[in-house]
């Protein structure tokens, strides 16, 4: 199973807790990390292995989004910040529709993605 995981500036500390605490189930169910850039790297020092794309803002979410469109990946973990700016807004919201259009499990905060994680 391959799970996308982005993480807003203001939420990828949140993100790598959450990473955390579901430790046990990612490495039981041998669960593939892809992620943005620079969510990457931070989930990454914290001891994750993930294939990092680009930063969202060149392009990663875009990419996220292509393998949604290719069947690539089985659900989308994306804690976004609503109370920052963000100039790929369109990437944005262009990943949240391939979602809804390839029906992939989205989740945009850690309350929705501790319940995905549950059901896997
Ligand atoms: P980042 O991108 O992980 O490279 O910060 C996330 C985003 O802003 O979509």
């Amino acid at each position: 199973m391959i799970i996308a995981i982005i993480a807003h500036d203001g939420k990828k500390a949140e993100m790598v807790q959450f990473l955390n605490e579901h430790r046990d189930i990612l490495l039981q169910k041998k669960i593939v990390l892809i992620s943005t850039g620079t969510t990457g790297e931070k989930v990454s020092k914290a001891g994750f292995e993930v294939n990092a794309l680009l930063s969202g803002p060149l392009g990663g979410d875009a990419q996220i989004a292509a393998r949604v469109a290719e069947g690539q990946c089985d659900m989308v973990l994306f804690f976004r910040d609503p109370l920052d700016r963000h100039p790929h807004e369109p990437d944005i919201l262009m990943l949240m529709r391939l979602c809804d259009v390839h029906d992939v499990p989205l989740a945009t905060n850690p309350a929705t993605a501790n319940l995905l994680m549950k059901s896997i």
